[in-house]
């Protein structure tokens, strides 16, 4: 199976009533986690990388990794660019080999939006199997570069939904709902679960033309996460839960042993601690299991 991009896996999991974890990672240590969790589930699996980190430790360097790591793997692995507002390093991340690009033109007019997302998804499709996702109204919270207080954001209209899908040709779909970035400020965020429903029906109810994404996984509650996906989630994208767990275990491996200087262990006790909840993450969404079901067309 391997390196793919994530409009099938996607769709699959649209279609078999799960959601495929797209973890975002920062280093190779997380990388090597996220994969290692999604082998010993079988399930199929969206590496991510926001902006900052795939600038820092550079795209192709990413790449290699990704596909050392995917190829080797039998379960389906993609490499996606999250929540990217800059087009040419969303041209960068194709060129160097992400299976997915993100583009975030959702801060600019709904016209300006379309003629961004457009212009990735042209790009994207002409380079080959790369597979795009854009968004449409505003995810809250502290985004990579974009920060937006959550009783300002703006969500998702489903009537521009359709023709936002329709006229851009994206393969996946994140329209705002009220989830967040980071951690949730209230023990109850507003999820507008009817929005994302007619959103579905008015997208994805004739025949399946782009699944829906869920931003913010982070700090949701097990019985919301599994609504959201009932109602056709199928990429749930999960960030600040995997950078807690990773520094937690750092901060409190190097706490516990102050006196020893072994980085490599370090990284051990920050890698268990990604895969425990990259695990949790798997078994809640339902894709663990999943990746034998996917289809013999992908090498
Ligand atoms: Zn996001």
């Amino acid at each position: 199976m391997g390196s793919v991009s994530a409009r099938d896996i996607v769709i699959e999991a649209a279609e078999g009533g799960y959601a495929v974890g797209a973890f975002n990672i920062t280093d190779v240590v997380q990388m090597q986690a996220v994969v290692e969790a999604a082998v010993e589930k079988r399930a199929p699996v969206i590496i991510q990388t926001s902006v900052k980190p795939s600038k820092f430790l550079r795209p192709d360097v990413l790449v290699a990794v990704y596909r050392t790591l995917a190829e080797t793997a039998p379960v389906p692995v993609c490499l996606h660019l999250d929540h990217c507002t800059d087009l040419d390093h969303c041209k960068k991340c194709a060129d160097a080999g992400y299976t997915n690009i993100m583009i975030d033109a959702s801060r600019h007019s709904y016209e300006e939006n379309i003629r961004q997302t457009k212009a990735i998804v042209d790009y994207c499709h002409a380079l080959g199997d790369i597979t795009v996702e854009g968004e449409l109204g505003t995810v809250g919270g502290v985004e990579d570069q974009i920060k937006v207080a959550e009783d300002e954001a703006a969500l998702a209209d489903p009537v521009q939904a359709i023709e936002f899908v329709e006229r851009t040709g994206i393969d996946i779909f994140a329209p705002a709902i009220g989830t967040a970035h980071g951690v949730y400020k209230t023990k109850n965020p507003k999820i507008d679960f009817d929005r994302f429903a007619q959103i579905q029906q008015l997208v994805n109810g004739g025949g399946m033309l782009a699944p829906l994404i869920v931003h913010g996984g982070t700090g949701l509650k097990p019985e919301v996460v599994q609504r959201l996906v009932a109602l056709g989630g199928a990429k749930f994208n999960v960030s600040t839960d995997l950078k807690h767990a990773s520094i937690d275990a750092t901060y409190d491996y190097i706490s516990s042993h102050r006196t020893e200087y072994n980085p490599g262990k370090i990284d051990m006790a920050a890698k268990q601690a990604v895969i425990a909840r990259v695990n949790y993450w798997i078994d809640l969404l339902g894709c663990a299991g999943k990746a034998s079901c996917t289809g013999d067309h992908r090498s």
